[in-house]
């Protein structure tokens, strides 16, 4: 017997209420006026969009949108609906807005990764009062399935460790240093051109973005409240194309990481950290494959071992495919009733400062090229117990002077930071090329 689907009870209508139509919303409005039957039976209600919120109804868009559904009124909107879903970005209206939609009981789907950073424990606090669910599979690296995975699927084993590449325009830039021999500046100035960096790339070049994931990643992982203060962060600014180099002789590549991992903390009791910065990953590891625009998180966890979730991490299109299977899913929820996973966030794991941190770092040093230097070196790197790894001579400048390039083994930021500001002051040295970490290799 052919399978026809479920049946959609017509009695049940969800009214979904869209609040911002650019890249992403005019995608999400677009599917859901073309596939809005198709996403019905899957929901098992009839989804109806009954109208889409923007700040100026003459404003360009990608899709050509009914006039009849736009509006100026994002608050008169929400009260006709079921379930919200916020595409408008930026803290405020939309933490005003999801609030309102929280209040009044319906269910909001949201893809503002800054936002949630910023106030996501305010705003599961009012979803779990009033028995609403707030969704944001969209927030963390686009249309890649990992929120869902992290709170469901791996809900009965325990998250080690997650190192993403969740920000694809430093990954462009990055991957193009590294396949091209560009500049940072050369680079920049082509993402820009081909539409992956933004016309400001500050959030995405510095970090920001980066940082904002890393705070929605480790709180679902280590079921703690991260604020983005606790998350460090660093940009790719000052990564040059000799640090690239060096790293590409060494068997690395550079990435920009978020960071999220059980660490030890004072009296060995057990502390999480959260940090942002481009580091050297080994070339066999499988985030160094990660090409372009792309992003991927690779998730240890105890049990299920290492898993790695890749693809696009943004995109108009692509995060719509996010959005809506949050809506769809959510909608069925809806309709047979039952709250759903929580957030849980009762851990409570000490977030430790990044100097308490240990890693190994690849440092490139500019040094007179005489006998007895690298004794010299290698006395101050003791004096901090740093202990080196490997160290070998990159390159002659000339005659005088050479680049050695030093991987340690772990140590913490701190001692890191005290032993680059002796090696600065040795006769031998002429210059610090650059200090990296390395990471999601072998200790
Ligand atoms: P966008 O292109 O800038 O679109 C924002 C939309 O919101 C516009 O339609 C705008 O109206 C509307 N809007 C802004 N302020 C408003 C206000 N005060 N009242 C009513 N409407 C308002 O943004 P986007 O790129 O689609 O991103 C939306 C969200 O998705 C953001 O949180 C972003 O971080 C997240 N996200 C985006 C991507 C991506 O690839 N773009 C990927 C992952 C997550 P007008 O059209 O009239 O100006």
């Amino acid at each position: 017997m052919e399978w026809k689907g479920e049946l959609v009870n017509e009695q049940r209508t969800v009214k979904v209420a869209l609040l911002g139509a650019g890249s992403v919303g005019s995608q999400v409005a677009r599917l859901l006026l073309e596939d809005g039957e198709e996403f019905s039976r899957r929901a098992g209600a009839k989804i109806e969009l009954v109208g889409i919120a923007v700040r100026n109804l003459d404003s360009k868009r990608d899709v050509e949108l009914p006039r009849e559904l736009l509006t100026t009124d994002a608050e008169n909107l929400i009260l006709q609906a079921d379930f919200v879903i916020e595409l408008m970005g930026g803290i405020s209206p939309a933490r005003e807005l999801i609030t309102q939609a929280l209040e009044s009981g319906a269910d909001v789907v949201t893809a503002n990764k800054a936002l949630l950073a910023s106030h996501g424990p305010e705003l599961f606090g009012i979803a779990e009062r009033v028995g609403a669910q707030l969704h944001y599979e969209a927030a963390v690296a686009g249309a890649i399935p990992i929120i869902r995975p992290l709170r469901e699927n791996l809900a009965g084993d325990r998250i080690e460790r997650i190192l993403g590449i969740v920000n694809g325009t430093t990954n462009y830039i990055l991957d193009r240093m590294y396949s091209k021999g560009d500049t940072f500046e050369e680079s920049l100035r082509i993402a820009t051109e081909l539409g992956y960096a933004e016309a400001d790339p500050t959030a995405d070049i510095e970090g920001y973005d980066a940082q904002q994931k890393a705070a929605i990643l480790a709180s679902i992982a280590f079921h703690t409240e991260v604020p983005l203060e606790q998350v460090h962060r660093e940009g790719i600014t000052q990564v040059t194309i000799e640090q690239i180099d060096d790293a590409k002789r060494a068997g690395f590549v550079v990435k920009l990481l978020a960071i999220c991992e059980r660490v030890p903390g004072a009296d060995g009791a057990e502390a999480i950290s959260a940090r942002v910065y481009p580091a050297l990953v080994p070339e066999a590891h499988p985030l160094a494959s990660v090409h372009g625009g792309n992003n991927a998180v690779f998730v240890e966890a105890a049990a299920a071992g290492p898993l790695m979730f890749y693809g696009a991490g943004a995109g108009g299109i692509q995060t719509a495919s996010a959005v809506l299977g949050d809506l769809v899913s959510a909608a069925r929820r809806h309709v047979l009733g039952g709250p759903g996973l929580g957030e849980s966030m009762d851990a409570n794991l000490t977030v430790l400062d990044s100097g308490e941190i240990r890693t190994r770092y690849h440092i490139a040093l500019g040094v007179t090229d005489a006998p007895g230097v690298l004794a010299e070196v290698a006395r101050t790197f003791a004096e901090h117990h740093v202990s080196v790894s490997t160290l070998e001579q990159a390159r002659t400048e000339d005659d005088h002077a050479a680049t050695i390039v030093i991987v340690t083994h772990l140590a913490t930021d701190g001692a890191l930071q005290r032993l680059v500001e002796s090696l600065g002051e040795l006769d031998v040295v002429t210059r610090i090329a650059g200090v990296l970490r390395v990471e999601g290799g072998a200790e």
